[in-house]
């Protein structure tokens, strides 16, 4: 099997500064996000790049129409309704609406901030795969050595781990991207992509825009904007060379039929 690459963005309100008691408006929220969305556009139409975008409901109210076309050759998939309040029954409302402006099945989901909830109540929502595992330790937020690494199946439900690497469990989610130096960023995305046969990325629009303004920490906001567009550019392209992009259901489709 050719090496796949699971990119993924998650498109939502731009709500971080909130966790740092900093007030934004809901508008200025969407408008980051919709600007985020804007500048990876070069991204979501080249034919070398599907992607899956997990995109809140409420984030698809404002941009129906933008979601709507990216759904064209991009998986929508469900980051629930709201990125800031969550109770059980987004979780098929998400869906619901999602489907109602795409006019597709929405399969998938992925938790804000990678939140637990049982697995019951996602598949009761109607979802087939859930991405809410990043199987590492991240201080202050959660420990997760004890999962799987990789793609497996829980109680009927398939579960896509964000990619760690296979030594050490070094996570390559965002904040790694922007603050590795680049070479040492590629050389463990590659040594886990060889192990696993592929590889599963996250990050969000609005890392692809200017937050310097919004109170948030530098490990946050540095090398973010066109240089870190820049940055992805030329990952995506070194990536190419050696993998395939796929969205998450057509991979675990193909899995399936290996
Ligand atoms: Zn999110």
């Amino acid at each position: 099997m050719i090496p796949k690459i699971l990119l993924s963005f998650d498109v939502e309100e731009f709500d971080m500064p909130l966790e740092y008691n900093f007030n934004i408006t809901t508008d200025t929220q969407m408008e980051i996000g919709k600007k985020g969305l804007d500048n990876l556009m070069p991204i979501f139409n080249d034919q070398n790049y599907t992607t899956t975008l997990f995109t809140t409901a409420n984030f698809a109210n404002y941009y129906p129409y933008t979601i709507k076309v990216l759904s064209v050759k991009h998986e929508i998939a469900s980051h629930t309704f709201f990125h800031s309040n969550f109770i059980t029954a987004h979780l098929f409302e998400s869906r619901i609406r999602l489907e109602d402006i795409i006019q597709k099945p929405v399969r998938g989901l992925r938790m804000p901030r990678m939140r637990q909830v049982p697995l019951t109540d996602i598949k009761e929502a109607g979802y087939s795969f859930d991405a809410s595992i990043h199987p590492t330790w991240l201080p202050g937020r959660y420990n997760n050595f004890h999962l799987p690494r990789t793609k497996f199946s829980d109680q009927g439900l398939i579960r896509v781990p964000a990619s760690v690497s296979p030594n050490f469990r070094i996570p390559l989610f965002w904040l790694s991207f922007k603050n590795f130096p680049y070479a040492m960023y590629l050389r463990l995305a590659l040594q886990t992509l060889r192990k696993d046969g592929y590889l599963s990325l996250y990050f969000h629009p609005w890392e692809f825009t200017n937050i310097t303004a919004f109170g948030l920490p530098n490990y946050t906001t540095k090398g973010s904007d066109t240089e870190l567009l820049d940055k992805l550019y030329r990952f995506l392209n070194d990536l190419k060379k050696q993998a395939e992009f796929v969205t998450m259901s057509d991979f675990i489709e193909i899995a399936n039929k290996e």
